[in-house]
């Protein structure tokens, strides 16, 4: 019989109490090193008194009012993230896949609006992932994901990532924008070519395009920049972001210029819990931690010590690893055995992981992971790393005997 929770998910038999920082307490008393953070999204770790009060105060107050009033907490969030980006303007919503959304409703829109009507398809890259809404699976584009939901929605195009002839050659009289991920989360943690996105930004300039990143994994200090684009010196014209903006509130946000976002006009897009004061109050706790000075650096910091950590597994477990990627705390294992070997073994030595495609070990913990933590991280690896290897000796001598 099916279970009551619909199972779309192959979950793991293993349930939580109560967290601590980068520590996840599971009722049978074990404790986990938690390098998944709720796939990148418990962005100031478990149980933060800051956060934790916040919520708390602004669910006493009012937790939701609707969009037919003013949001000072909305207000607020707005006026911090613009200060801090490339954005003049700011919607909020409630996940990724709704940001993307409007992210992509924006671009058409400008495009009609700019006397481009015809301009209303968006180029995406091999490997993206933009989420499970049916638009947002056709910018996916992944065929398993697709399989069985009925006619594809129109108006997405995809190209190899870092390859600028292939994408010259897809812009039509009728492209409206380009859509990327700045580090590539869901297909491997593959990071896009600085001089790509630079690339990209010219492209749309001369043939009058958006560009639109998808950071709804990578933004929110992920990378150790607010924003990961900022690595690269260009700066797109819509953003997405979610997972991490809220610290596990779920939240999401697009940020535009005011060039694209002035086509939104009243009554033209719109969401019930989008921004609601207890979202944007968690989301400004968030905001209070990203943007302290030197915190980012300290993200920095850490992601350096915990793929110092992975190089030295990579140089150690050859017969398992091949290779070490990403940026800030926002890191992969290439994996050359089954990577749910890896990461099974990984739980046995109380390390929660993500996978990813192309057989990678995703590694996206909290953000304010300590250097403790981080040390110890690397320990329970190598010990995972040895039980896959016993594990792997022991059904080879099985299959010969
Ligand atoms: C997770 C993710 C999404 C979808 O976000 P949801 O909140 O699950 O809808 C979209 N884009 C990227 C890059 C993501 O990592």
């Amino acid at each position: 019989m099916i279970p009551a929770l619909m199972p779309t998910y192959n979950r793991a038999d293993l349930a939580f109490e109560r967290g601590e920082g980068c520590w996840l307490y599971a009722a049978d008393g074990r404790r986990f090193l938690d390098l998944g953070a709720g796939i990148a999204t418990s962005s100031l770790g478990h149980n933060n008194p800051h956060l934790v009060s916040a919520i708390a105060e602004q669910a006493a107050r009012v937790m939701h009012v609707s969009n037919l009033y003013r949001v000072p907490q909305a207000e607020r969030l707005a006026e911090r993230l613009v200060a801090a980006s490339f954005a003049d303007s700011v919607f909020f919503c409630n996940s990724g896949a709704e940001a993307n959304e409007g992210m992509v409703k924006m671009i058409r829109r400008a495009q009609a609006h700019g006397g481009h009507p015809e301009r209303n398809r968006i180029i995406c890259f091999d490997g993206a992932f933009h989420g499970r809404t049916l638009a947002m699976l056709a910018a996916t584009g992944n065929p398993k994901y697709l399989d069985g939901f009925g006619p594809e929605v129109a108006g997405f195009d995809h190209v190899p990532m870092n390859n600028m002839n292939a994408v010259r050659a897809a812009i039509t009289a009728e492209t409206a924008g380009i859509m990327i991920e700045p580090v590539q989360g869901e297909s491997g943690i593959n990071v896009a070519d600085p001089r790509f996105l630079q690339e990209l930004r010219a492209a749309c300039d001369e043939f009058g395009l958006y560009l639109g990143m998808d950071e709804v994994q990578c933004g929110m200090g992920r990378t150790g920049r607010l924003f990961a684009h900022e690595w690269s010196g260009v700066t797109p014209d819509v953003l997405s972001t979610a997972k991490g903006i809220a610290g596990g509130f779920p939240m999401g946000a697009i940020l535009a210029t005011e060039a694209v976002a002035r086509h939104l006009t009243p009554g033209s897009h719109g969401t019930t819990f989008g921004g609601n004061p207890l979202a944007c109050a968690a989301a400004n706790v968030v905001l209070d931690v990203l943007l302290a000075p030197g915190f980012l650096d300290q993200v920095q910091a850490r992601g350096a010590q915990l793929a110092r950590a992975l190089d030295e597994l990579v140089a150690e477990f050859p017969d398992l690893f091949d290779g070490r990627r990403g940026i800030g705390l926002m890191l992969g294992l290439r994996c050359t055995v089954p990577v749910a070997l890896v990461q099974d073994a990984a739980m046995h030595e109380g390390v929660l992981s993500v996978t990813a495609g192309d057989n990678v070990l995703r590694l996206v913990p909290p953000l304010v992971i300590t250097e403790a933590d981080c040390a110890e991280a690397g320990r329970r690896l190598r010990h995972a790393a040895l039980r896959v290897r016993a594990h792997l000796a022991a059904t080879a001598r099985e299959s010969v005997a």
